[in-house]
C-alpha cells in the first residue's frame, strides 16, 4: 500500500470505531453505522440555531429558540398534576418553564437567581410565554455561544443527540479528510472540497441558509451526492473490466437451429425484436461472458427471443438453461418452447422443486450427461446436485424477482472447468427507467423491446367502485357468454397467505353459485405445481370461463383469449402489479378491458396510483410515476434484490448529479485509476461484494 493510499484508508475506508462499549456497538449498529466513516457520514437531519439569544418579547409562539434568563421563583405544583414550575426573566420580559417529568435535582439547580440558557418551543400558555420541557443548562460563569448550528442527527433508542454528538466530534477531529477528486474535475463540475463539505454539514455556520440545506440542495449536500453516486458508477465499472477480462464460449451464428426455428414462427419478429436479437446474437459469438438485461413490456415478445439465444447455444453444442421465478411460469415457458422446439428434436429437460424427487434426479442425470441441451425450471435448477455438461448460455426471466445471491449462485454454478462463464441474460418486463437502469444496472448491457407485436389493440381501463360489483359480474357473464375468457383477481391481504388463500377460495365459491352457467375454475400459490399446470391448462385450451386467482398469475402468464380482467380492491395493489395485472389481457386481438374495482375510502397514494394505472398504459411512464411516488428501494425491491441503496442521493431529484458522476467514472477508470481506487475505497469500503451482482 503506497503512502497515499494508506492515508485515504485511513481517511475513510472501514475502519472499525475504536474505544466504544459492545452497547454501544449495538446501537450505532441499529443506525449502520459499524465504521468510523459511517460516523462521518451520519448527516444531520436538521440544526437548531442555538448560536444567538432571542429576548423574551420577541420569541414566536410554536418557533424553537434560545433565551437566556435568570430564575425568579421555583416550585412544585400539584394541580393539574405535579410539575416543576420555574419562573423566569430576561431584561425585556418573563416566561414560565414548565417540567411535568424532574428530578430534585433540577429543582435545586433552577433556585432563585440562577442563569439559564434555554432551548426550546415557546407557546402562548396559561402562564404566558411558556416552554414545556425545555433543554436547560445552568449558566456558572461565562459560558460562550456556540458558532455553528446544533446538529439534530436521526437516532435510535437509547442513543441519547448528546452521545452521538460526542462520538461524531471526536471522529471528525481525529481525521483529516483527504480529497478523492482531483481538481481539476472538481473545477468541472462545481463541486467543493470534500472535507468543507462535511465540515458544513455537520457544523453549518448561522448564516448559511438552513433551507437549502434542509432540503439537500446546499453544494454541501451535492458534494456528498455526487460522491456517493460516483462510487456507485465506478465499482460497476471496474466489475464491468474484470468481466471483460473473463472468457466465455464464443457461440458463433451456425444458421442451423436457429434459421429452422425461425422458419417455423408462426410470426414475423418485430423491428424491435429484430433489433434486441441482433445486439444479444452478436454478444454471444464474443468470447467474454454476456451479461445482458432484455426490457420489455408485459406481451413485447421476450420470449421468443430467449428461445433464440437458446438454440444459438445448441447449435453450438452448448448447454442452455432457462430459468423462472415461479412455477407456474416455469411451467408454461417448458410448454411454449416445448411446441417451439420438438419439431426441431431439441432435447429438453424440467426441473422443479416440487418435482418427485426421483425424476428430478433423472433430469439432473441427463443434465450432467450433456443429454438435455435446454433445462427449464425454477430456482431447484441451481441447487446442489445439478451440474450441468456444457453450460453455454443461462437466461434468467423476471430477473428482479430473484435475489442477488441466487444470481451469484447460478453464475458460479456456469464456470465451467477450463475457467469459462456462461453467458447471462436477464429478461424483465418490470421497466426500470432510464436514471434506475444507469444507476443499479450500470454493469448490465441493456436490450430494449419497446414495442408491441401488431394487431394488438389497447387494453381499455375501467374504475368501478365496488358498490357496483353486481354490474361487473353481469359484464363478465356476458363476455364469456359471448366466447370470450375473464380473469377475476382476488385482493390483496397484506402479510398474510392464509388470509389471502382463504379470500381466494371464497371469491370463487360465491363467483361459482352467481354465475351458475359459467365453469369457473381457481388458481394460487399453495395449490400443487401438478394441479396449478392443470388449471393454467384448461383455462388455456378454453375448458374454462373463468379463472379466479390470486396475484400468481400476475407473472407472464399468457392466455391470448381472455380479453377480460377484474381486480378487486385495485387500491390495495402496487402499480408495477397493476401494470403486470393487466399485461394478462390485451395479448390477442379481441378488445381488451381491465376493470378496477375500488373501495371507498382511498388514501391520497391510493388515488394517485389509480391514477396514474387509469391514464397510462406505457410500462416505462408507469415506472417513472412509481419511481416518483414511491422512491427507488421500494421500486427494486432492495430487500430481496439486495442492491445497496443510495443513502444521499435521490434519483428521482438527482438525475443530472447521476449523469456527471457517470461521465466522471469513465474518465478516472481510464485516465486516474488510482483516484478510482481511492474514491471507491471511502465509499465501499466493506459493503463492495453486493455490487458484483
Ligand atoms: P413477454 O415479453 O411478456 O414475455 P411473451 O414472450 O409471452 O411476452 O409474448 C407475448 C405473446 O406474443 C406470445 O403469445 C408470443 O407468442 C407472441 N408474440 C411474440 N412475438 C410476436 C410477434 N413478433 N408477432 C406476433 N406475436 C408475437
Ligand atoms: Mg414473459
Amino acid at each position: 500500500m503506497g503512502k497515499e493510499d494508506a492515508k485515504a484508508a485511513r481517511a475513510g475506508g472501514p475502519t472499525p470505531i475504536a474505544g466504544i462499549e459492545p452497547a454501544l456497538a449495538k446501537k450505532l449498529a441499529k443506525i449502520g453505522i459499524y465504521t468510523r466513516f459511517d460516523l462521518i457520514l451520519h448527516l444531520p437531519l436538521r440544526y437548531e440555531d442555538e448560536t444567538r439569544i432571542t429576548p423574551l418579547t420577541e420569541v414566536i409562539d410554536g418557533q424553537a429558540t434560545q433565551i437566556e434568563v435568570t430564575v425568579v421563583s421555583t416550585e412544585v405544583a400539584y394541580r393539574p398534576r405535579r410539575q416543576l414550575i420555574c419562573r423566569v426573566e430576561d431584561n425585556t420580559g418573563n416566561a414560565v418553564l414548565r417540567f411535568l417529568n424532574f428530578y430534585p435535582s433540577q429543582q435545586k439547580a433552577y433556585a432563585k437567581g440562577a442563569r439559564l440558557r434555554v432551548f426550546g418551543e415557546p407557546r402562548t400558555g396559561f402562564f404566558g410565554a411558556e416552554m414545556v420541557h425545555p433543554r436547560v443548562r445552568v449558566l456558572r460563569e461565562d459560558t460562550p455561544l456556540p458558532n455553528a448550528l446544533t446538529p439534530v442527527y436521526p437516532t435510535t433508542a437509547g442513543l441519547t443527540q448528546f452521545q452521538l454528538r460526542t462520538l461524531i466530534e471526536k471522529t471528525l477531529k481525529s481525521e483529516s479528510l483527504s480529497e478523492t477528486l482531483p481538481d481539476a474535475i472538481r473545477a468541472a463540475h462545481q463541486l467543493i472540497p470534500f472535507a468543507e463539505a462535511i465540515d458544513a454539514l455537520h457544523h453549518p455556520t448561522p448564516d448559511i441558509d438552513a433551507d437549502e440545506l434542509v432540503e439537500r440542495h446546499h453544494p454541501a449536500w451535492r458534494r456528498v451526492k455526487f460522491d456517493e453516486l460516483l462510487a456507485q458508477q465506478l465499482s460497476m465499472r471496474v466489475h464491468h473490466r474484470a468481466r471483460q477480462a473473463l472468457t466465455a464460449p464464443p457461440l458463433a451464428p451456425r444458421r442451423t437451429l436457429v434459421g429452422k426455428f425461425s422458419k417455423l414462427l408462426p410470426f414475423k419478429l418485430t423491428g424491435a425484436q429484430q433489433r434486441a436479437w441482433q445486439e444479444i446474437g452478436a454478444d454471444l459469438g464474443r468470447g467474454h461472458p454476456m451479461n445482458r438485461l432484455l426490457q420489455g413490456d408485459v406481451g413485447s415478445g421476450k420470449t421468443v427471443i430467449a428461445a433464440l439465444a437458446a438454440l444459438r447455444a445448441v447449435e453450438n453444442n452448448f448447454q442452455a438453461v432457462f430459468m423462472a421465478p415461479t412455477e407456474l411460469l416455469a411451467e408454461q415457458h417448458y410448454r411454449k418452447l416445448t411446441d417451439w422446439l420438438t419439431p426441431l428434436e431439441v432435447p429438453m429437460a424440467w426441473l422443479s422443486g416440487s418435482q418427485k424427487k426421483a425424476e428430478r434426479r433423472q433430469s439432473a442425470k441427463a443434465i450432467a450427461a450433456g443429454d438435455i441441451a435446454i433445462a427449464v425450471g425454477t430456482h431447484a435448477l441451481f441447487q446442489d446436485g445439478v451440474e450441468f455438461a456444457r453450460l453455454g448460455l443461462v437466461i434468467v426471466d423476471e430477473q428482479h424477482r430473484f435475489g442477488v445471491r441466487q444470481r451469484l449462485a447460478l453464475r458460479d454454478k456456469g464456470t465451467q472447468q477450463d475457467g469459462k462463464e456462461p453467458h447471462i441474460l436477464t429478461m424483465s418486463a418490470t421497466p426500470i427507467p432510464r436514471t434506475l437502469a444507469m444507476s443499479y444496472f450500470a454493469d448490465l448491457d441493456v436490450s430494449v423491446i419497446d414495442e408491441l407485436p401488431p394487431g394488438r389493440t389497447p387494453i381499455i381501463t375501467k374504475l368501478i367502485a365496488a358498490s357496483r360489483r353486481d354490474e361487473v359480474m353481469q359484464h363478465v357473464h356476458d363476455a364469456c357468454t359471448a366466447g370470450g375468457q375473464a380473469y377475476w383477481v382476488c385482493p390483496l391481504i397484506e402479510e398474510s397467505e392464509t388470509l389471502d388463500l382463504q379470500t381466494a377460495i371464497d371469491t370463487h365459491l360465491a363467483l361459482a353459485a352467481a354465475l351458475p352457467t359459467l365453469r369457473v375454475g381457481l388458481v394460487h400459490g399453495r395449490l400443487p405445481a401438478q394441479e396449478k399446470a392443470a388449471v393454467m391448462a384448461e383455462f388455456a385450451s378454453g375448458q374454462l370461463h373463468l379463472l379466479v386467482a390470486t396475484t400468481v398469475i400476475e407473472v407472464g402468464v399468457d392466455v391470448p383469449n381472455a380479453s377480460l380482467m377484474v381486480i378487486e380492491h385495485a387500491e390495495r395493489f402496487g402499480l408495477a402489479q397493476l401494470h403486470q395485472l393487466r399485461g394478462r389481457v390485451g395479448r390477442g386481438a379481441a378488445q381488451s378491458v381491465c376493470v378496477l374495482l375500488y373501495q371507498h375510502p382511498l388514501s391520497v397514494d391510493a388515488r394517485a396510483r389509480l391514477r396514474v394505472i387509469y391514464e397510462h398504459t406505457d410500462g416505462f411512464v408507469i415506472a417513472a410515476e412509481d419511481l416518483r411516488l414511491r422512491g427507488p428501494g421500494e421500486l427494486l425491491g432492495s430487500r430481496q434484490s439486495g442492491v445497496p441503496l443510495l443513502r444521499f442521493a435521490d434519483l428521482a431529484t438527482d438525475a443530472n448529479l447521476l449523469a456527471s458522476a457517470r461521465n466522471v467514472s469513465d474518465q478516472m477508470v481510464d485516465d486516474m485509476p488510482a483516484w478510482a481506487t481511492r474514491h471507491i475505497e471511502r465509499w465501499a469500503g466493506g459493503r463492495g461484494e453486493l455490487l458484483k451482482a
